[in-house]
Formats: structure tokens, sequence, C-alpha cells
């Protein structure tokens, strides 16, 4: 029987290891932490029950199948509901807009709030789902890196398209053509960071994302988004699966142009067929060192990082949803702290996730288990401990003051995750979400390739190579090597 290795238990090597099991071969998972998901974990603790990383599930499809390819019923292992509130938007005078997942309820909001019409709300929307249609099979679910993926009817299709899809203009440029009102264009410039985008930098072909809430749904799995990882490793395991945990990947060793075996501290593991879902960085830096490929990766600009508080709160707000969003008045200068002077804006937009909202045992009676997260630049040699001092104070100013209630006197319980942790966690280079970000209109074709061009049986999967970061794309990624792959 074939042998294949992955490298990293985070959702893409997850994925990558039940397609590969389901093709024949014997898989074996390694990963260096305790425990598999790489970013997409949880914490337990005090009564409060926190999704450490992801909060946003879109596009289920791209799970539930994994469980159809291994002939299993996906609703035996992993069960998930339809958000009918995307997303609660606070301003800082006072406006309130509810982002319904029904497009004409969101846009009659809109006109109600904002001086933009509903029209142009519904138009922006068509224009998000034709953007969708016309992308999603050429730079979603092929390679951009093989002959074959440009010889078809679709990508011809799609390359006529092109001057439609607002590649040549920012993000930003596109919204404040649609928008006249500064609440609207925010509200659809923050969608670049799904990303770990700049919208005023990144191509108005991101304006794709708003189609997967609105067109596509949010979801959220039944027991919180750690059930992504606990089902598929479920899966993995009943299929054959082996994985091997606090097992670090140190190097992979090559013989011309294959890829033997890789390499732990408790020996060496053969493989017909070797997958890295470990940060291409990682790859290139520390498994198999290549200044040239490394220089390459390095030039691409990563994507930002977050700080996140879990905060478990003695007390419920009516007013907020499961997702929540406290803008800034000037996105503009937060976004340039984050990718010019890499630091962080002292007034910065706030994420607040609370799943409590709608899985009831995720918190206390009364009580709520609040994901604080804001976006920061990722590592360059920043002084973190003064920085996130100061950011935690001025988050506990804007949301007290948006609230009305003094929010540091109702904090139980308290962690948090910096970007150095996530990088020391998930050895994502420089502790960025998403690899590398998309604030350049070629970021696409300069993502990394699914495969290695050297060793031809050496693959790579997860959000730091095509299609990019996010659950969708990573597993997307998977779908992708899966396509290559011969037993
Ligand atoms: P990872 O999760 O990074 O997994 C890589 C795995 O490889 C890790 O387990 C790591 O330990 C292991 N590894 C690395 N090096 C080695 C080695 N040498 N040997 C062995 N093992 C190794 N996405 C969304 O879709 N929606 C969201 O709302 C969202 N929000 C986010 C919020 C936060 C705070 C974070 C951190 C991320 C968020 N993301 C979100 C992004 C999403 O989590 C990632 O894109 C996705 O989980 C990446 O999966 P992956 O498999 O590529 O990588």
């Amino acid at each position: 029987m074939k042998k294949a290795v992955v490298v990293g238990a985070g959702i893409a090597g997850i994925a990558s290891a039940i397609r590969l099991q389901n093709k024949g071969f014997k898989v074996q998972v390694l990963e260096k932490n305790s425990y598999p998901g790489g970013k997409l974990t949880q914490i337990n603790q005090n009564g409060f029950r926190f999704d450490a990383g992801p909060s946003l599930f879109t596009m289920p499809n791209l799970v539930t199948e994994l469980f159809e390819i291994s002939g299993k019923k996906p609703s035996d292992y992993f069960k998930y509901d339809q958000l009918e509130i995307l997303c609660n938007y606070f301003y800082e005078d006072g406006t309130r807009i509810s982002a319904n997942s029904d497009i004409t309820i969101f846009a009659d909001e809109i006109e109600k709030k904002t001086t933009d019409s509903a029209e142009n709300v519904i138009n922006h929307l068509k224009k998000s789902a034709f953007i969708h249609k016309a992308t999603e099979e050429q730079f979603l679910n092929k390679s951009l890196h093989k002959l074959s993926s440009f010889l078809s009817f679709s990508t011809i299709t799609s390359i006529f398209k092109l001057p439609f899809l607002n590649i040549f203009s920012s993000m930003n440029q596109v919204n404040e053509k649609a928008f006249t009102d500064s609440k609207t264009i925010r509200l659809f410039n923050r969608y670049a960071t799904y990303n770990g985008s700049n919208p005023y930098k990144a191509p108005g072909i991101l304006n794709i994302i708003p189609h997967l809430e609105f067109g596509l749904g949010a979801y959220l799995p039944k027991g919180g988004m750690h059930e992504i990882t606990n089902s598929l490793v479920k899966l993995a395991k009943e299929i054959g699966v082996e994985f091997s945990f606090n097992e670090e990947v140190t190097g992979i060793e090559t013989s011309k142009n294959l890829a033997k075996s890789v390499v732990t501290k408790s020996g060496n593991y053969a493989g017909d067929v070797i997958i890295c879902n470990a940060d291409i960085h990682t790859v290139y830096e520390k498994l198999i060192p290549s200044a040239k490929k490394l220089a390459k990766v390095d030039q691409q600009e990563r994507s930002s990082s977050a700080l996140i508080f879990y905060w478990g709160i003695g007390k419920e707000f009516p007013e907020l949803d499961v997702h929540n969003i406290l803008f800034t008045e000037d996105y503009k200068t937060e976004f340039e702290h984050l990718f010019d002077s890499k630091t962080i804006y002292e007034d910065p937009t706030v994420y607040i996730n609370i799943t409590s909202k709608h899985i009831k045992e995720d918190a206390p009676k009364g009580k709520g288990n609040w994901f604080v997260m804001i976006n920061v630049p990722s590592v360059y040699g920043q002084d973190w401990d003064v920085m996130i001092a100061e950011a935690r104070k001025n988050i506990l100013i804007k949301i007290s003051r948006i609230l009305g209630e003094n929010i540091e006197n109702l904090i139980e319980y308290e962690e948090k995750l910096t970007p150095q942790l996530i990088q020391d966690k998930t050895n994502s280079y420089k502790g960025s979400l998403y690899g590398t970000s998309s604030n350049n209109r070629f970021s696409a074709f300069f993502r990394h390739k699914n495969f290695s061009s050297q060793y031809k049986n050496l693959y790579f999967c997860g959000g730091s190579v095509h299609p990019g970061g996010g659950i969708p794309l990573a597993l997307s990624s998977a779908k992708i090597i899966d396509t290559f792959i011969k037993c």
C-alpha cells in the first residue's frame, strides 16, 4: 500500500489526509502540537467555551463533502445552523445596522439608516455574485500554476470577464463609487479583512466576499467552530488515518527529484507522497531550506494578524448578536497603522463574537462568552507588551462607550491570543492569520503553488498557499492537490 505523510493537522492537513486515505493511500499525519486543528481550536474555562480562532463559517459544503466522499452521512458527524443575522454594526454616532441574511431586508435597513438606497445595495450584491460566478471555477477550485487549468472553456470565459471584475481599482474605490455614506462604505470595505487585507490597496475583485455571506450564507456549527476539527478528525480516524501528536517535523529528506521521508525526533517517516500543511515559509526555512525560495516567499506582504481577548462577561446584552462590529470613525487611518507603520490604531474597529447567543451551553445563564478581536499587524519586532496593554485599554473604552456600561467590571474570566502566540502555536510566519495579503492586484498569482516544481511527490496545502487563507480556501487547497495525486 502506498504511503502518504502529512505535515501538520490544521484543517487543510486533515482534509488532505481524508482525501488521500479515500484514494487508497495509508496516511500518517504528524502534528507538532498535542492537539489537532491548528488555528481552529477552543478554550474551555470557568464555565465559558470559546472558539479560539475562526468564528465565521461559510461554505459548509466543503466540510460535508469530506464525509460524502468517505461514504458517510455528514449529519451523523457534523451539524450546523444558518444564521439569520449576519452581523450587527455599531457606529460612534449611535447608528446601529443589523445585517439580515435576507438581502431585501438588509437593503431596506441600509436605506433607513444611511444616505444610500436599497437599490444600490441590491446592485452591489448582484455584482458580488457575478464576480463569484466568474472566478470560482478558475481562481478557487483549480491550480493557477498548471497549464491544463488554462485550457478550458471556463478559464477562457473568465479571462474575457476580467475587465468587469474591478481588478484595476481598489476595493475602496469601487465601494466609494457604489455608495455615498461612509457607514455603508466601511461596512463593505471590512470584507477585505476576511483575508487579512487592506481595502484601500486590495483590488475590487475582493468584493466577491460579501456574496459568500449574503449569497451562500453564514453558519455556526452545533457545538461551535471547533466541531469542524473534531468531526473531521473522528472521520479521518474511522477511515484509517493515523495521527501522531507532539511530533514536530524538523526536515524533509530528498533524493534527486523526490521527497523521500520526513524527519522527527522519534525517527523518519517514509512516504510515496508528502504533503506540507505547515506555513510555506516554515517549509523553506526549516524543512527543506532553500534561500532562493524563501526570498521569493518573503517578497510577498504578510496578511494582518489579530489580538484577541477571550472574556467571560457576567451580563447579557440584548443589542449584541453572534457577530458584532464596533466601527472606528477613521477606517483609512486604521489600515495605515496596520500595513504601513505596523502599529495599532488608538481607536480600532472592534469585533465581538458571542457564540452563547446561539449555543446556550457556551456560557453560564445570564452571561456571555465574548471573543473580542482587533486586527493588528503581523510581527515585525514591535514592542508588543506596550502595544497590547494600550490596545486593551482602548478596546474597553470603546465598547463601554458604545454599550453604555463599564465592561471591565463585568470580566469574570480573561485569556488572550497575540500575534507572537499565533506564530509559536502554529508556525504561522509572523503570526499572520491568512498567509500573504491580497493587497496587490496580482496577489492571487504570486501566492505559492500547491506543488513543488523541484520534488515531484511534494505538495502544499493550507492558508499560506493557493488559493489562500480562511477555512473555505484552506479546504479548497486540499481539494486541488487531490486532483494532482494518483495512487
Ligand atoms: P493551520 O491552522 O495553521 O495549521 C497548520 C498546522 O501545522 C498546525 O497545527 C501546526 O502546529 C502544524 N505544523 C506547523 N509546522 C509543523 C511542523 N514542523 N511539524 C508538525 N506540525 C507542524 N478563517 C475563517 O474562515 N473564518 C474566520 O472567522 C477566521 N477567523 C480567524 C481568526 C483567528 C484568530 C485566526 C488565528 C484565524 C482565523 N481564520 C478564519 C483563518 C483560519 O483559521 C485559517 O485560514 C485556517 O484555519 C488555516 O488552516 P491551515 O490548515 O492552513 O493552517
